[in-house]
């Protein structure tokens, strides 16, 4: 059976980029047709500056996030990945196989490195060696597919690179992975800057849409959201990001093409009326479903403690098999 790894960081509150790009896929698709395990990255929190008890508070509401998503505990395996000591341990290893300059080339990490230091701070190592070990994350568990947005296809790339790397220089140890990519939406971006991500880590704003926003504030934000100076309602994602966002997101949560979207409306209001509805109705049952989570800690719990036994089961073996093969 294919086995499916993917996840999400604990940096703030989840977005719609995350549920769109994402998590909408992991409940419809990935976790009926394959063995599949979705993970709350919360060691990747600490790439940036962080409130120890904030990372904790938001790992616990995004493991939340995903069972209020659909996830089934009883179909797939949700962990946090701190409680799994075999990423560590793996990443280490790639880390004596992975090169300086790779890293450095990663457009993220040049992104973000680059406003850290804008700001006057400094870029902590683990910022640098952040893709070393989500290949970790990936290659420790035998995973054949890895389902993100577009934004984490070339940190995948690279955990290809190193599988293929590893098995070469120390025999045959690693499942070699691939990214898949969601068809629409792989990108949601910032209402208020289309050129930016939605990203969760990045600042609260009134471009970004969180999962448990109320349908009010989804509302003022969609309909605040910036477009451009144009009339008329097309979809050309060069020319008019903005606009094309939107159609994307309309797309997204209520059906249909962009392109052909664009064909129905004359007026960027009525475009944002319809955008705002489709993103509250797709919220709706998600924060219904983890206001009832909310009321049941325990359960959260158990599920984490479950699924962190079944992955460490899981990765115990290849990585075991890794330490061997290498030399040690
Ligand atoms: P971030 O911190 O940028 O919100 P994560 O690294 O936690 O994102 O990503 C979790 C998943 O959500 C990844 O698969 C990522 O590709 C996807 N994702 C994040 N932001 C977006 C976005 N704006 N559009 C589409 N997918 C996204």
């Amino acid at each position: 059976m294919t086995r499916v790894f993917s996840g999400v960081k604990p940096t703030g509150h989840l977005t719609l980029g995350n549920y769109l790009g994402a998590m909408r896929q992991w409940v419809a698709v990935d976790q009926h047709r394959s063995d599949a395990l979705f993970c709350v990255v919360d060691l990747h929190a600490l790439t940036v500056d962080h409130d120890p008890a904030r990372v904790r508070r938001l790992s616990r509401q995004a493991a939340s996030l995903l069972l209020a998503a659909g996830l089934d505990p009883g179909l797939c395996t949700v962990f946090v990945q701190s409680h799994v000591d075999e990423h560590a341990r793996l990443s280490y290893l790639l880390e004596c196989v992975a090169t300086d300059g790779e890293m450095r080339r990663m457009i993220q990490y040049k992104e973000k490195a680059a406003r850290e230091r804008v700001r006057g701070g400094s870029v902590r190592l683990s910022l640098l060696t952040y893709p070393v070990l989500m290949a970790a994350d990936i290659l420790a568990y035998g995973a054949d597919e890895v389902p993100v947005g577009d934004d984490q296809a070339q940190h995948v790339e690279l955990a290809r690179d190193l599988a293929v790397r590893f098995n070469q220089r120390y025999g045959h140890t690693f499942v070699v992975p691939r990214a898949t990519l969601p068809g629409v939406a792989a990108r949601v971006m910032n209402l208020q800057e289309p050129a930016s991500k939605m990203g969760k880590s990045d600042d609260v704003g009134p471009g970004i849409v969180y999962l448990l926003d109320e349908p009010d504030v989804v509302r003022k934000k969609v309909m605040r959201a910036v477009t451009d100076s144009g009339r008329e309602v097309v979809y050309d994602r060069e020319a008019r990001p903005g606009l094309a966002n939107l159609l994307e997101i309309l797309a997204a949560c209520a059906g249909g093409e962009p392109a052909e979207l664009a064909g129905h409306y004359d007026s960027y209001g009525a475009l944002k009326k319809d955008t705002a509805e489709a993103v509250v109705e797709v919220l709706r049952p998600l924060r219904e479903r983890h206001k009832e989570l909310c009321a049941d800690p325990g359960y959260v719990e158990g599920v984490l403690r479950e699924g962190a036994r079944k992955a460490r089961a899981m990765a115990r073996p290849t990585v075991d098999a890794a330490y061997r093969a290498i030399g040690l």
